[in-house]
């Protein structure tokens, strides 16, 4: 049974007008490794620490603006939003179809949230704690191509047309403001469209991008902006001690209008002076260490994990916790729209295949029992720009395991599908969820007052193909992990226990 929403009841929350209140305990372990007469043993001492949470319910007016706004990813979450606040069906050779939010987990996935008479109850994933409606968000940003929206929609070529005629009204009047660019840093093919550029330093550029934001906040009247990055790969920049190493020599070397600095790394600085979240959505390594390490404004990232990273997480998940040792991993892809011209320079493909390639890293280390300590199956990615297919990208897997006694698996998988409809639900979940985030607050028994998640969002991994984690921290790709840690905080928010699968009622 699907149940709309719900309310809970318990001693450990509390509603009031503007605040959930939660006591949460965290069930967790402590490990000591002690010589127990004679030898040395690893002992686990389960432990309970008590959390508590508070999550601000009053609901901002949202703004988001897109880096690269023009693109294909842009203008179809652009497009899709419209036609879900407007309620559009379009006729398409099979049937009429509706606006719908498919593949958002936010708007389009269900937890569980209980037994009713026999019966396994569900609800949707947003109803755990008050988030943005999607419908009601105000889109804007950059691009340094300056066709508007209901254009870019035509260019991309990802909607049916019948769609994109009934949203072209809307979208005409959608302008990108001119972005930064600096061509050493993406493809010398997308020259041809760099006509909407800020012109100036580096500092300008920052003064620009922060006059963009409070100009897009005032026009609009909204209460809160993110910013996401999903403009162009862009090749990485070289970490220089003295250049960009700490948050000082970072804005020493913008002053000093150092051509290493990036143009997603000077977006990145104007948010975190304006206090705005700042999301990167592509491979390359916007957040330098100087502003990694320094910010106090949250920061996601990095690369969407849309389509085969996503299915990579799932499946060397699903083998390695089999017991089944994954030796090989090729992983071909083709695509022929921008994004695909772009990569095909060597220098921006790099930053790709570094974020496509520690996937499965926490996987294999998991297991010593498969693996040798820093062995690690072969694991290649190749891409290709194929302009025929346009949108919709073809990838290729090819997974070979050793099995019992020696045999060997091979699976084998063909996906194919437009990229940027797997791309817009996953930058809606990141900004909502970002959003959401923000008007979370929780301490330990130990720690005296409450406090915001670390600004090196990590609750936003499952989104992601190289999780952004704070120095120090593990990095966590399986999907179902990183699913479990997000609704499990979500949950712990209005005093719930996590989601144990146990089912012992049934037992
Ligand atoms: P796209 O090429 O269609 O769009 C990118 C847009 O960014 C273009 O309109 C371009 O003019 C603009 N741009 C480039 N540099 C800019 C800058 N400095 N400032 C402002 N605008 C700039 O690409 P897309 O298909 O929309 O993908 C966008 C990004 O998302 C790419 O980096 C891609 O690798 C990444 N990504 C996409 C997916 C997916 O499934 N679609 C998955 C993971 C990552």
């Amino acid at each position: 049974m699907f149940i709309e929403n719900f309310k809970v009841e318990s001693p450990n929350v509390k509603y009031s007008e503007d605040e959930i209140q939660s006591v949460y305990n965290y069930e967790t372990t402590e490990l000591v490794h002690e010589n127990r007469n004679g030898s040395y043993q690893w002992i686990v001492k389960p432990k309970t620490v008590k959390y508590e949470f508070k999550t601000n319910t009053r609901v901002p007016k949202l703004g988001v603006m897109l880096v690269g706004w023009g693109g294909n990813n842009g203008s179809t979450l652009t497009g899709g939003v419209i036609a879900n606040r407007e309620g559009i069906s379009w006729a398409t050779k099979d049937k009429i179809q509706q606006a719908n939010y498919f593949g958002s987990l936010t708007q389009a996935s269900a937890i569980r949230v209980g037994s009713f008479q026999g019966e396994e109850i569900y609800a949707p994933f947003k109803s755990l704690l008050p988030m943005v409606n999607p419908d009601d968000i105000v889109f804007g940003g950059w691009d340094i191509s300056k066709m508007n929206l209901a254009d870019a929609m035509g260019r991309a070529k990802v909607f049916d047309i019948d769609l994109q005629k009934q949203l072209r009204p809307y979208m005409e009047s959608m302008v990108p403001l001119p972005g930064i660019y600096d061509q050493d840093f993406i493809a010398a093919n997308q020259e041809a469209r760099a006509d909407n550029i800020i012109k100036g330093t580096k500092k300008e550029q920052i003064q620009q991008i922060i006059k963009d934001i409070k100009e897009f906040k005032e026009q609009n009247k909204v209460d809160r902006v993110v910013v996401l990055w999903t403009a162009n790969t862009e090749r990485y920049s070289n970490v220089v001690v003295g250049l960009n190493d700490t948050m000082e020599n970072l804005m020493a070397s913008v002053d000093k209008n150092e051509s290493e600095i990036s143009p997603s790394t000077l977006y990145a600085i104007a948010c975190v002076m304006e206090n705005v979240p700042f999301i990167n959505g592509s491979p390359q390594n916007t957040f330098v260490p100087g502003l990694l390490f320094s910010t106090l404004v949250l920061i996601g990232g990095d690369d969407f994990k849309s389509g085969q990273t996503k299915m990579k997480s799932v499946l060397v998940d699903f083998l390695v916790g089999a017991g089944i040792k994954p030796t090989s991993i090729v992983s071909y892809n083709h695509l022929g729209n921008n994004d695909g011209m772009n990569l095909s320079a060597p220098q921006t493909f790099r930053s790709k295949e570094i974020s496509k390639s520690n996937v499965v890293d926490d996987m294999v280390n998991s297991n010593a029992i498969l693996y040798e300590p820093g062995e690690h199956p072969d694991h290649v990615v190749v891409i290709k720009y194929v302009p025929y297919v346009g949108d919709s990208k073809r990838a290729m897997d090819e997974y070979t395991s050793e099995i019992f006694m020696g045999g060997k698996n091979t699976i084998v998988l063909h996906n194919t599908c437009e990229d940027s409809l797997l791309a817009a639900p996953i930058i809606l979940d990141l900004v909502l969820l970002a959003e959401l985030s923000t008007r979370i607050q929780f301490k330990s028994e130990a720690e005296g007052k409450f406090h915001s998640f670390h600004p090196v969002a990590t609750i936003l991994s499952y989104l992601t193909k190289a999780p952004l984690v704070p120095p120090g921290t593990p990095v966590v790709n399986a999907l179902s992990k990183q699913r479990a840690m997000l609704e499990n905080i979500m949950r712990a928010c209005v005093g719930l226990a996590p989601e144990n699968n146990m089912i012992l009622e049934y037992k």
